[in-house]
């Protein structure tokens, strides 16, 4: 080894030991008759002296190199006069005998410290300095302990780590696929998996039993904030389960990476239907770290000549706590906010019950304070609270209603950093309707099965079969989601059908699949966990970027590798594409 230690390890233990140290030269600062170096490597960074007296060719040499440059320095542990009790080795530094520059660096376009002066952009063209920054440095770390930990617990039930080919098929379900084309099968293309949803229910078929696999993914879709798009899944089947045991081998999972990661009991999962998270919270995610449940007003609110209420499909509340004194100006910029068109609602109706016991509302031309009252004892309200309404149209005033409580939320500190809700959300209906191609989609994915007391429906009412599918809900995140499978071909041919397949088509899509049902599929299901998300989750943070190592950005563009790229003509010829320039 070129070191006897890292730039992270020395402690006052160590005083008196002769050491050498490698590293990233992170500054200097020369005072008078002494140099300071900060040698800085992955583990730590460890203060190294020159000193003028003793040694004034070192200290001359020391004073000449900049910043980056690797170097290599033996001397002698001392305790320092000066300690920092906020650094690991803040009780010692390396009086310095000797010191070699293994490689000098150019400047670095940005200063690479716990805070940097650098832009985004710029420090993803430089990501490799960007890594070196202990912020970014820790994200992969952490990163790397989630996946130790998974694989532990995983391992540790028998599941098998099985890896499925990257070169695979186009189907026209889910996302849109990434495709790659074949120089020796001309005008075919290969597809980048979406997820390795169908070789993992093949490898159920084969006998495997217990897979898992922490796998890149890909997705061709329009990039939002925070999207990647090629991510990382923890991806796992079981055979011979019902969905009861799913849930309990990953709660089981979902606790074990909390212990040993966070160092944190979440307890047991709650469980709530589709229908209830729908109904209470809005939206099939929810944050469950505050109440402020939706109330249906519908009852209470019509019939008073409120024509604006009076023509609504549906009327909600939610009580804010103690929010019964938001000045005016608090009330208009709430009402903005349910005005910009990510929300889209035309208005905001609320009541207030004052400390004086009295009640106000911004209609109090339609409604008698005995009317006020009702609503606060319909929500649950209390003297001090606000009572915040939007009416129209079902599916916008749930989905506005659902973003008016998260904001409320964070208005009030309630979804606090640090505190963790997990649950499941279950008995999401197996298809959706889509308006726009005017057929049904599967919500999960076409091999989800419906549950058996609803596989009657499929015919008169699709639109009401419930599946045998799960989410993984943390602080209002998806962070996983699965279901029991079809494993019976005419199930799954039945399910093509719904979905508007040709039998032909199912065939030659899926073919592979339903063939191997005919030999033997045990009943299996499974689950996906997003890793970059959970990863996020676990660092505190709300992007995925800062866990992946190499992101893409916004653009889906990797600014560092300048990516994507033309190829040059020789490689399109061979590859049989023609594009054409204009
Ligand atoms: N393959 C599914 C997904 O990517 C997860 C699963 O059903 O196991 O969402």
């Amino acid at each position: 080894m070129l070191r006897t230690h890292t730039c992270g390890e020395l402690t006052i233990k160590d005083a008196g030991k002769k050491v050498t140290l490698c590293g990233w030269l992170q500054r200097s600062r020369d005072l008078g008759g002494m140099t300071f170096t900060d040698i800085r490597d992955r583990y730590g960074i460890t203060q190294l002296v020159f000193n003028m007296e003793t040694n004034a060719a070192l200290c001359v040499q020391a004073r000449s190199l900049g910043r980056e440059y690797v170097i290599r320095a033996t001397g002698n542990v001392a305790e320092r006069s000066n300690k920092n009790p906020k650094m690991k080795t803040g009780d010692v530094e390396v009086i310095v005998e000797s010191l070699e520059v293994m490689n000098a660096s150019a400047l670095p376009p940005f200063t690479i410290e716990e805070n940097t002066d650098g832009g985004d952009e710029l420090r993803m063209k430089y990501r490799y300095l960007d890594i070196r920054r202990n912020p970014v440095k820790e994200s992969l770390l952490l990163r790397a302990r989630v996946a130790a930990e998974t694989r532990n617990y995983l391992n540790a039930q028998e599941f098998c780590e099985i890896e499925t080919p990257v070169l695979i098929k186009s189907t026209p379900e889910g996302a849109r696929d990434f495709v790659v084309p074949s120089r020796m099968n001309q005008g075919e293309f290969y597809a980048l998996p979406q997820s390795p949803q169908t070789f993992k229910q093949l490898l159920m078929v084969a006998g495997m039993d217990r897979y898992y696999q922490i796998v890149k993914c890909f997705r061709d879709e329009d990039l939002r904030a925070d999207r990647q798009p090629e991510f990382t899944q923890i991806d796992c089947e079981m055979s011979f389960v019902e969905q009861e045991d799913i849930l309990n081998t990953f709660e089981g999972l979902t606790k074990h990476l909390f212990n040993n990661v966070k160092g944190v009991d979440i307890g047991s999962l709650p469980r709530m239907s589709y229908a209830d998270a729908m109904k209470h919270y809005g939206n099939d995610k929810p944050d469950i770290r505050f109440e402020m449940k939706l109330v249906e007003m519908n009852n209470v609110v019509k019939g008073k000549n409120f024509k604006v209420l009076d023509d609504s499909e549906t009327v909600l509340a939610i009580c804010a706590k103690g929010c019964a004194e938001y000045t005016r100006k608090q009330m208009d910029e709430l009402t903005e906010w349910v005005k910009r068109p990510q929300i889209g609602m035309s208005g905001l109706i609320y009541a207030r019950w004052n400390s004086d016991g009295s009640y106000k509302s911004s209609v109090d031309k339609f409604y008698a304070s005995e009317d006020q009252q009702r609503w606060f004892e319909v929500c649950g309200g209390q003297q001090g609270d606000l009572i915040l309404i939007l009416a129209g149209e079902e599916n916008k005033t749930r989905k506005a209603m659902s973003e008016l409580r998260l904001e409320m939320g964070n208005r009030l500190g309630l979804r606090k950093a640090g505190e963790y809700k997990a649950l499941w959300v279950l008995d999401f209906p197996l298809l959706e309707w889509n308006e726009e191609n005017k057929r049904w989609f599967a919500m999960h994915h076409p091999f989800t099965s419906p549950k058996p007391e609803d596989i009657a429906l499929l015919d008169s009412d699709p639109g009401s079969v419930r599946a045998n599918a799960y989410d993984l809900v943390i602080n209002g995140t998806e962070i996983g989601g699965g279901s029991i499978r079809i494993h019976n071909k005419a199930l799954q041919q039945k399910m093509f059908a719904v979905l508007g397949f040709t039998p032909e088509d199912a065939q030659s899509q899926f073919g592979f699949l339903m063939n191997a049902f005919e030999f033997g599929a045990p009943p299996h299901g499974g689950i996906a966990f997003g890793f970059d998300r959970l990863c996020a989750m676990f660092g505190g943070s709300e992007s995925i970027r800062d866990y992946i190592a190499f992101p893409k950005n916004n653009a889906g563009r990797d600014v560092m590798i300048d990516s994507p790229s033309k190829i040059a003509e020789e490689q399109l010829r061979e590859l049989g594409i023609q594009i054409n320039a204009q």
